[in-house]
């Protein structure tokens, strides 16, 4: 029997994954292949943190795909070529697989679809939802988040979730593979010498247990989900980047076995992944291009040193430093510190959104095309649905409201860690006396704030004023 191709992409899983289990039910031979290709313009850079989540979350596939009787084939290269070399070689007579969404990934899918000489056969499963299906009552795509949602919310009940295969049939004759560990030197070592390793389980296993872990707590995520110093929200979000989870079996999962604003409110952040997707099928450039057009001329700061000292988190805030670090050690920043984060860089360092998206692109491990930009163009005032421009987060504020005892800033900026509650937000207007026995030295162990709050909210304000005359 000639076998079929199960060509993994970001769906690194077994439960839940239509495309797996549609191939597996025809009852030929299953080939499941990855490869590993970053000359298709693809989001992930090569060296990263989400490059080495990749190759965990692949080891831990193969690991599974072994206890159903069969392996994951690992290629690098070009993605046509090889496929096609494996298509040969194996005499497959179809490639399986779900669907995906960037702008360049339908450019390589029709590609592929028009050059392989067998059906190339795509499923859903990324999304809870095709961006398609979703239209207003005139027919157009949502811009708008609060109508997206409510349609959403009528146009279905999410379907229940299709069991892992049991077991899968081998072909006769099994493609080469590679080694995983000799395909790059870069990230293999991440893990430790950043200790990131500590704070993950990548795979499938990793992302169910996490599941399970934040159905304890989720009853409270309304409430607790904008404070960094809790452990309040899902940590999902790079599970689901990968993959390793579906956002049904989230849905389903927390939506049972009752209702409350928790679950509620989990389920609608569910729906904010839609949504970025809806808008990066709507605007395929959105990554360089500004939805709004008015910020296309926009006067960004040209200078460097701000940005560099915002992105090793030596800005003088201790909010934004200890987001920043966050991000730096961990490879994932708490979602209420992203937005302060961002709107810091943006609107007090007046510096381009693209270089903060790209910064988080490279040192985020759920460095997402559609949420990252969608979101870095929410904070910055240009997106379809932003927040104004002239909304400017103060980062004393918002960590006084959000991080109220300073535990998160003791966590990531430990040279602030002695500094009594009273001015961990604000050290600069700690006495001499306070800050000599905290042990904090301004402008020695921690900076002086690089820019005035008031003055550079005003600034960011009258250039606002000025691109809109
Ligand atoms: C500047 C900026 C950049 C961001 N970049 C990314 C990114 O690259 N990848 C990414 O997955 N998210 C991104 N987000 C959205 C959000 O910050 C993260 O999804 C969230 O912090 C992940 O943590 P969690 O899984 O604990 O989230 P939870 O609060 O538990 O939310 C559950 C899930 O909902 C989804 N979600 C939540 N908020 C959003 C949102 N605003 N937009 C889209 N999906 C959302 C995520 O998949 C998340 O895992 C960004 C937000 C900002 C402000």
């Amino acid at each position: 029997m000639k076998p079929i191709i199960f060509l993994f992409y970001r769906d690194l899983r077994l439960l839940d994954n239509i495309a797996l289990i549609r191939a597996v039910e025809t009852g030929k031979p299953i080939i499941p292949v990855y490869i590993h290709d970053l000359s298709a313009s693809s989001y992930l850079l090569e060296g990263s943190v989400s490059e080495w989540w990749l190759f965990n979350s692949l080891r831990e596939l193969d690991k599974s795909l072994r206890k159903l009787n069969s392996k994951l084939i690992l290629r690098r290269g070009n993605r046509e070529k090889v496929l096609k070399n494996i298509i040969k070689a194996t005499d497959a007579e179809a490639v399986y697989f779900s669907s995906r969404y960037c702008g360049f990934e339908n450019t390589e899918d029709e590609v592929l679809s028009k050059s392989l000489d067998v059906p190339y056969r795509r499923f859903k499963g990324y999304l809870l939802s095709e961006p398609e299906k979703l239209r207003t009552k005139s027919g157009t795509a949502y811009k708008v988040f609060t109508p997206f949602y409510k349609a959403f919310l009528e146009a279905q009940e999410i379907a229940e979730i299709v069991p892992a295969p049991k077991m899968l049939v081998s072909p006769r004759n099994w493609p080469e593979t590679e080694d995983i560990e000799s395909w790059n030197s870069k990230t293999r070592n991440i893990d430790i010498y950043d200790g990131i390793g500590v704070f993950w389980s990548p795979g499938e296993i990793g992302a169910l247990s996490r599941l399970e872990i934040f159905n304890d707590v989720v009853d409270n995520y309304n409430i607790d989900r904008d404070r960094p110093d809790l452990d309040g929200t899902s940590m999902l979000s790079v599970h689901l980047h990968f993959g390793e989870i579906s956002p049904r079996t989230c849905w389903r999962r927390i939506q049972k076995p009752h209702q409350n604003e928790g679950r509620s409110a989990f389920l609608r952040e569910l729906v904010w992944r839609e949504f970025s997707y809806n808008l990066l099928c709507q605007y395929p450039d959105m990554e360089t291009q500004p939805m709004q057009k008015l910020f296309l001329h926009f006067p960004w700061s040209e200078k460097t040193e701000p940005l560099e000292l915002w992105k090793q988190g030596m800005t003088g805030y201790p909010l934004v430093d200890a987001g920043m670090r966050q991000l730096l050690k961990k490879g994932w920043m708490h979602n209420r510190v992203r937005m302060v984060t961002a709107s810091f860089l943006i609107k007090h360092l007046l510096t381009d959104w693209r270089l903060g998206a790209d910064w988080f692109r490279s040192r985020l491990i759920d460095a997402d095309p559609a949420s990252n930009t969608a979101s870095w163009q929410w904070v910055a005032g240009c997106g379809a649905d932003a927040s104004p421009f002239f909304r400017i987060f103060n980062p004393i504020t918002q960590g006084k409201r959000f991080d109220p005892k300073g535990n998160y800033i003791r966590n990531w900026v430990p040279e602030l860690k002695n500094l009594p509650n009273k001015y961990i937000h604000e050290p600069w207007l700690a006495p001499e006396s306070v800050l000599d026995k905290s042990d904090v030295f301004l402008g020695v162990s921690y900076p002086h704030p690089i820019v005035d709050h008031k003055f550079a909210r005003q600034r960011a304000l009258d250039v606002l004023a000025k691109i809109k005359r």
